[in-house]
């Protein structure tokens, strides 16, 4: 599994921190020759179809020959708040830009990635409305439309080995036309001759490239369409493009709509704690009580997905993916101490270590059997007059359902502490009943015995 380092700069108190949430930058790097590209996700918010084909870049392909490198959230405080733009358009931010405009540090950072000698090419991802039409057929459809359409500044530029992007532009257009989901849909190449005059878009990322002497190309899908179409046509485009230019690409999925809603909606997994607090946000309530947090300027977590971010909400923290609100934490603020990585429990009869920040599946009853001056707290299980739950034989359907972590209620949070601090938390899973574990721990036998 790959982790995502990321630190969340969050005041429990409520004000709202500063600039949180900054861009991640990730190298898929092949250690084969091969031209280096780098895809943009996210320069305007709310665009997921953009800003999810790269984050499945990330998540979800590994390079066999050259480099892909991936920004997949240029402008993340806009996409966890579902805006175009917090702080204006910040793709009209490359010609000029005052050092006190907030999206100056982001802007100058990505500049920097551009201009790196190690880039070859740059792709550019949103979404655009309508669809792009060289004549006008109605209002959805039209030259001043967006939506499918490969964007090329000019057709070519001087001295890039890389420089003939209207050639390239032409090709993935062609490539993606043979796997349309509906003809409707089809793409087309606008060349928008920015140095012919076009003010508005010699103020953007692409046209940053080319006064740079980097070729690069912009992507659009339509907002027409639903977000996994979009995703659809963005991976298409790209995979063909980075194969015309000598990138080699692995994916493990199937690249057709379902499988990619699958992809975006799977494995969402938010780590605190050193790992000793690990839950799949996917699948996490809408409100989860009495969340074990300390109070801290920073919040270190880890995340499987460079689109999951931890946001304050006043006394709470959201945890958002994308576009999306998953999950709203309300904090029990309490210490960490961090003597303990594991706890004994006794899980259908059977001892065993279990590390914090796992899942233990149990058939029929578990108790927890931490050290000495350890307390246990079983959330959703109660006994009258028990505040430490360490021994006690805890048994399926035992525990209140709400109070599962899961909107399924299938995860049950055990919670170790000790004294007034939080030492760790582990996720139990009333899994198959133990009738048939132990059929199939028989069977299991029985075919290695054969
Ligand atoms: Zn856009």
């Amino acid at each position: 599994m790959r982790w995502l380092f990321i630190t969340a700069l969050f005041v429990a108190t409520g004000v709202q921190a500063k600039s949180p949430l900054e861009f991640s930058l990730h190298k898929l790097e092949s250690g084969k020759p091969g031209p280096t590209v780098l895809v943009v996700g996210g320069i305007q918010g709310d665009e997921p179809g953009g800003f999810h084909a790269a984050s499945l870049l990330v998540t979800d392909y590994r390079v066999s020959s050259g480099n892909l490198w991936v920004v997949p959230n240029l402008n993340f405080e806009s996409i966890i708040r579902r805006s175009r733009g917090v702080n204006g358009d910040m793709n009209r931010k490359f010609a000029a830009l005052g050092e006190d405009d907030p999206d100056y540090a982001a802007v100058e950072r990505i500049k920097t990635l551009i201009r790196s000698p190690d880039i070859d090419f740059i792709l550019n991802l949103h979404d655009g409305s309508g669809f792009y039409r060289e004549k006008y057929i109605d209002k959805m459809r039209n030259p001043n439309r967006w939506g499918q359409s490969v964007i090329i500044d000019q057709e070519e530029l001087g001295s890039s080995p890389f420089s003939k992007v209207g050639v390239y532009a032409r090709a993935v257009a062609e490539k993606v036309n043979a796997r349309l989901l509906h003809q409707e849909h089809r793409y087309h190449v606008r060349n928008t001759r920015t140095a012919e005059g076009d003010e508005e878009m010699e103020k953007t990322l692409t046209y940053f490239a080319i006064r740079n002497g980097k070729p690069a190309i912009g992507l659009e899908a339509s907002k027409s369409l639903p977000t996994r179409e979009r995703v659809y046509y963005h991976l298409h485009l790209m995979e063909s493009f980075l194969a015309e230019i000598g990138v080699r690409l692995e994916r493990d999925f199937k690249l057709e709509p379902l499988a990619i809603k699958e992809q975006i909606d799977s494995d969402l997994r938010l780590s605190l704690f050193e790992e000793r607090i690990h839950f799949d946000v996917a699948s996490a309530r809408h409100t989860i009580n009495y969340f074990p947090l300390q109070r801290e300027d920073n919040i270190r977590y880890l995340s499987s997905n460079p689109l999951l971010a931890l946001v304050p909400n006043g006394d709470r923290v959201r945890v958002s993916y994308g576009n999306r609100r998953m999950t709203l934490l309300k904090p029990q603020f309490m210490e960490y101490d961090d003597s303990l990585t594991r706890v004994e429990m006794e899980i259908d009869g059977e001892r065993r270590e279990v590390p914090f920040g796992t899942i233990a599946t149990v058939g029929e009853a578990f108790s927890v059997h931490p050290p000495e001056g350890y307390r246990v707290n079983v959330i959703g299980w109660t006994r009258t007059g028990l505040s430490n739950e360490a021994a006690q034989s805890i048994r399926r359907g035992e525990i209140r359902k709400r109070f599962s972590i899961d909107r399924n209620g299938t995860l049950y949070r055990v919670e170790v502490y000790r004294d007034d601090k939080f030492s760790g938390m582990v996720l139990v899973r009333f899994g198959e009943e133990v009738m048939n574990n132990i059929s199939s721990r028989a069977a299991q036998k029985r075919q290695n015995d054969g």
